[in-house]
């Protein structure tokens, strides 16, 4: 019997990232869907332009099968891809808001949103305020009779906190106003935002989604609807993804379930080994008993994901010492490989965010990164340790 996406409902994650949107037979026979990288196909006349193949309508067949595939991952009814990361929030942002409309934001978010939004918003005709996902009981105060939208992230970054993700769709849904996320830490694996009512989910698929730091590209997924208008922002903005690029993410998908759980276990036991060393200050790990949101994570997520982050006893000074005494993992931003990496967010990635907002949040300069990789945990361990001794 061939596979087809009305099995997705009663497959498991793990299944889906490998099977979902293939096609059997595939071109030619082909079990690997091949790259179609010509931009042009001939159409029976009178074909409607939006369905038109063209890779910049996002409606080519490689796009089409990345799409099923992604769609599948999140359970949701579509899906599109995007040039990045920021090419989903962007679009998103500017496919679902018009001018006079205003946001609710997560008051910890990835410092290319939190750019986005409050260098823009002026010009966009938007307003926004944010609001602290782990109290529901403020955000009431907050809604404006033009809000349109709620977002927040589901394991926030740098700060790997976790809102009060089931409230703020609840609340989205009681207020009448669209909840969007940004589930890119957590990634499908651990977490599926629609299933507890959230409209719009979408991902850096840089990151765990291809999870081989060799792809730029993003995702949107949620109802038919909404993906159609996102989709139609997007042949406008031109950030649909190229076909190469989405060959080389459709085949990180297919591993993801075993890179993530990996990173789950090696990121937890790199987590309680930095809690018990006396040079580290601060390790912020939702799988951490002592974490504040772990009993909320626990009830939430299948896996605590790969990010950590932690201030050293040494501050700023003591972050770069070990920064620089480590040998496995490479001292850059971005999240999500198979190979570890660290960072200090305040120097890359949320260093468009001015001091004081970076304050505000909570995000000291001597805060470090951590995304583990696949490395075993006992190796990662060895080398901070060594690290952190010739640092302190
Ligand atoms: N969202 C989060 C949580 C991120 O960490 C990033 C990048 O680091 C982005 C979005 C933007 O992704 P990209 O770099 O693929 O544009």
């Amino acid at each position: 019997m061939e596979y087809n996406s009305n099995m997705n409902d009663r497959l498991r994650i793990e299944t889906l990232a490998v099977h979902a949107g293939e096609r059997r037979p595939g071109p030619e026979g082909s079990v690997v869907f091949p790259i179609f990288q010509g931009t042009v196909f001939e159409v029976a006349p009178g074909t409607p332009y939006g369905e038109i193949p063209y890779n910049r309508l996002s409606t080519a067949p490689s796009q089409r099968y990345l799409h099923d595939k992604l769609r599948a991952l999140e359970g949701a009814e579509a899906a599109v891809a995007t040039a990045s990361g920021m090419a989903a929030v962007t679009t998103a942002l500017l496919a679902m808001l018009k001018k006079g409309d205003h946001l609710l934001l997560g008051d910890c978010l990835y410092g290319g949103t939190h750019s986005f939004v409050t260098k823009f918003a002026d010009d966009l005709g938007w307003t926004y305020t944010f609001v602290d996902p782990q109290r529901p009981e403020t955000w009431a105060a907050a809604l404006m009779p033009t809000t349109r939208m709620f977002l927040v992230e589901s394991i926030t970054n740098p700060l790997v906190r976790v809102g009060k993700l089931r409230e703020v769709a609840a609340f989205a849904k009681k207020s009448n106003v669209l909840s969007i996320i940004d589930n890119t830490f957590a990634s499908p694996i651990n977490f599926r935002p629609l299933s507890i009512g959230f409209d719009l989910v979408f991902h850096s698929a840089t990151k765990y989604l291809n999870g081989h730091s060799d792809v730029v590209a993003g995702c949107v997924m949620g109802s038919e609807a909404l993906i159609a208008t996102v989709r139609r922002a997007l042949a406008h903005y031109g950030a649909a993804l190229d076909p190469h690029a989405g060959f080389l993410l459709a085949r990180g998908i297919k591993t993801m379930a075993l890179r993530v759980k990996a990173q789950n276990q090696g990121a937890l036991e790199l987590a309680t080994f930095l809690e018990g060393h006396p040079a580290v200050a601060m390790v912020s790990y939702p799988g951490l008993r002592r974490h504040p949101d772990h009993d909320y994570a626990k009830g939430l997520f299948s896996g605590f994901g790969g990010m950590l982050s932690i201030e050293l006893k040494g501050g700023i000074d003591a972050a770069e010492r070990m920064l620089a005494s480590l040998v496995l993992p490479a001292v850059a931003p971005s999240l999500g490989g198979v190979e570890s990496l660290v960072t200090r967010p305040s120097t890359t990635s949320h260093s468009g965010m001015s001091p004081e907002d970076r304050a505000r949040q909570g995000i000291s300069d001597g805060l470090v990164r951590i995304s583990c990789g696949i490395e075993n945990a006992q190796d990662l361990i060895d080398d901070f340790r060594q690290a952190l001794e010739k640092g302190t």
